[in-house]
């Protein structure tokens, strides 16, 4: 039987964070899915002027203290990528980039913002030769074309292991470090247009040229909240929370970035942290409701 957490969160930005350190200190069994980098956005920036009690901190000081401020309180970082959740009544189940599953009673999402519009053609094919997770749905592919679109060198092995089961795999890096696979994987230096097909995908249009495929992989580092979760409210990109951080879906709270503007790590952890207290009242509810 899978083991069942209180708390799944995903994101390892201030939000997560925040929330992940918060149910910790009331003592709730938490998984924390992220990067043991923490955020892009955290490392990247040069100066913060705006986080109370820090001033003038570089991106990558914060992301010090951050990481230490985890060490501290005993929170593990599980480095897996989160693909798709599930409602399941009373739980959920989370399903990872490396095909594992996950139980927890309640989620907090907090991916940070979702930017770039889907390819024409990505959602219409959505599971009829359109995929996002390599691993998971490789086995469909067995002696067939696929391209896959990379949106960081971390996507090459997910080449590399569809290689083994593709008779064609094309690669289509949209990132400027140098690409390091072997011969059996086409590099293809273009940029995605669209998607083309009848009942399934059947193209790849690039701006040079065509790819006739039978699946197209869209490996990006974050995937949008409406195809995380279905059923998931979600408002030009952004999941529509109240005050207390819930979502449409029972058991299931967003914070952040991905709640909408403004885009500030101070909001990020301050949501963090309404979103944890919030599903700790949650699971107290349940706990008093089952006695
Ligand atoms: C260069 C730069 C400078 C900035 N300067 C400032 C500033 O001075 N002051 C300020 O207040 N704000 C600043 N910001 C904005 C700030 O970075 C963001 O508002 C903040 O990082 C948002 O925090 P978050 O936790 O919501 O998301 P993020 O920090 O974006 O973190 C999201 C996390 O989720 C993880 N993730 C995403 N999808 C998945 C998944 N499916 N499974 C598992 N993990 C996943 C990511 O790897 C990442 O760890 C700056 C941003 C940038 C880019």
């Amino acid at each position: 039987m899978e083991e069942r957490y209180d708390a799944a969160v995903i994101g390892t930005g201030p939000a997560g964070l925040s929330a992940a350190i918060t149910l910790k200190i009331r003592n709730k069994k938490v998984i924390l899915f992220g990067s043991k980098n923490l955020s892009g956005k955290v490392e990247k920036a040069h100066e913060i002027n705006n986080y109370l009690g820090l001033p003038a901190i570089s991106g990558e000081e914060l992301g010090k203290r951050f990481a230490e401020h985890l060490q501290q309180m005993e929170i593990e970082i599980t480095e897996d990528q989160i693909t798709s959740i599930y409602a399941m009544g009373d739980y959920h189940t989370l399903i990872s980039k490396t095909n594992h599953s996950y139980e927890a009673s309640t989620v907090i999402l907090a991916t940070g913002v979702h930017f770039g519009k889907p390819y024409p053609g990505e959602e219409e094919f959505l599971g009829k030769g359109v995929s996002y997770c390599a691993t998971c749905d490789a086995p469909l592919y067995k002696n067939k074309r696929v391209a896959i679109i990379g949106s960081s060198p971390r996507e090459e092995a997910e080449a590399e292991f569809m290689a083994e089961i593709a008779s064609r795999v094309y690669y289509i890096p949209l990132y400027k470090e140098p690409v390091s696979l072997g011969d059996s994987v086409r590099v293809v230096e273009d940029r995605p247009v669209s998607i083309e097909g009848d009942q399934k995908v059947e193209k790849l249009i690039l701006k040079n040229q065509k790819l006739t495929v039978d699946g197209v992989f869209i490996l990006r580092e974050s995937v949008s909240p409406a195809q995380l979760a279905p059923g998931l409210a979600v408002e030009q990109n952004h999941v529509v929370v109240n005050r207390s951080m819930e979502t449409n879906l029972k058991g299931f709270f967003a914070c952040g970035d991905i709640t909408g503007m403004p885009y500030q790590y101070i909001k990020s952890a301050g949501e963090g942290n309404v979103a944890a207290l919030s599903a700790v009242a949650y699971l107290d509810q349940k706990r008093r409701e089952l006695k």
